[in-house]
């Protein structure tokens, strides 16, 4: 049996999954202020009789030397020795991955990539990242840091990035751009109803998508800028690895056509250097499942 655990900042869920990879037991709690704790009493629970052999963790963060690092949403386990606690906790073989490349994963045995053994994930939603599927492996590179697409650079000089770039895919292509984007607008436009829309005066991706909903000039036109930086991220991509096909998931996708129309309308206007001259996109399939179903299919044989 192989256990997963997902570790976000507002929920943890762990499943309990046969080697098919078919679940069998889940629970998501909220996260605790002790993690281990409660990381502890999950798998205590789901090991019970059972015999384990191998556990996935994805974290909203990375693993150095078993060490996660890089956690803004877990401050909690940020510097602690990760692999070496949960050893203690419960002896066994653990792959633990950034959420994002288990996301990819979990596309792959679970979601639009199971057709497929080389694809690209890409998540957009509060930031923009990813995984890179090669030849039906998840390939993360070096030191475990690949995949980070969010952080290459389309727009030199562009806004400031959380990781001290500037113009980087995430800061100008994100739920978080978007939304700050349409706060910068609607400073300047008396005639977007953007701003009547926002509760409390709090702009989101979601207003903007409400006001497009309603034919806002202003927030059309974002949703087209928003759709140009994500397809020129994309169209780098499939330049990159020629991939064949793109999966794009996160919560700004669930906005549908009024987020995947001019992501498709921009990216016919780059130059793609496949046969085709274009690119497969999919819509990811997993989810709200994506981090349980990433978690055990790092564990999955
Ligand atoms: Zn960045």
């Amino acid at each position: 049996m192989y256990i997963g655990l997902d570790v976000g900042g507002t929920k943890i869920t762990a499943g309990l999954a046969d080697a098919r990879g078919e679940i069998l037991q889940r629970e998501t709690s909220k996260t605790a202020p002790n993690v281990l704790e409660q990381i502890s009493a999950l798998i205590q629970k789901f090991s019970a009789g059972q015999k384990i052999a191998k556990i996935g963790v994805g974290l909203p963060g990375q693993l150095k030397n078993g060490v996660a690092i890089n956690m803004p949403n877990v401050p909690q386990l940020n510097g602690v020795d990760l692999l070496a606690e949960l050893n203690k906790i419960y002896p066994a073989e653990y792959v633990i991955e950034n959420d994002a490349n288990a996301a990819a994963l979990a596309e792959l045995k679970y979601g639009a990539g199971r057709n497929y053994k080389n694809f690209i994930y890409v998540t957009i939603s509060t930031g923009v990242g990813g995984g890179i599927i090669i030849d039906g492996h998840l390939y993360t590179g070096a030191n475990g840091t690949a995949g980070e697409f969010g952080h290459t650079v389309l727009l030199p000089d562009g806004p400031p990035c959380n990781c001290g770039n500037r113009g980087c895919w995430e800061a100008l292509g994100s739920g978080t751009a978007l939304a700050k984007m349409a706060a910068a607008a609607v400073a300047e436009n008396s005639g977007t109803r953007i701003k009547e829309l926002a509760k409390d005066n709090r702009i989101t991706a979601e207003i903007v998508v409400e006001a497009a909903k309603l034919e806002d000039q202003i927030a059309l036109e974002l949703l087209d800028k928003n759709g140009y930086y994500n397809a020129l991220g994309i169209a780098n991509l499939v330049n990159t690895f020629d991939p064949e096909v793109i999966i794009i998931g996160g919560g700004v996708t669930f906005n549908g056509d009024y987020f995947f129309q001019p992501l498709f309308k921009s990216l016919k206007t780059f130059k793609l250097l496949n046969p085709e001259q274009s690119i497969k996109i999919l819509r990811a399939e997993c989810g709200k499942d994506t981090g349980l179903l990433g978690a055990v299919a790092l564990a999955l044989p």
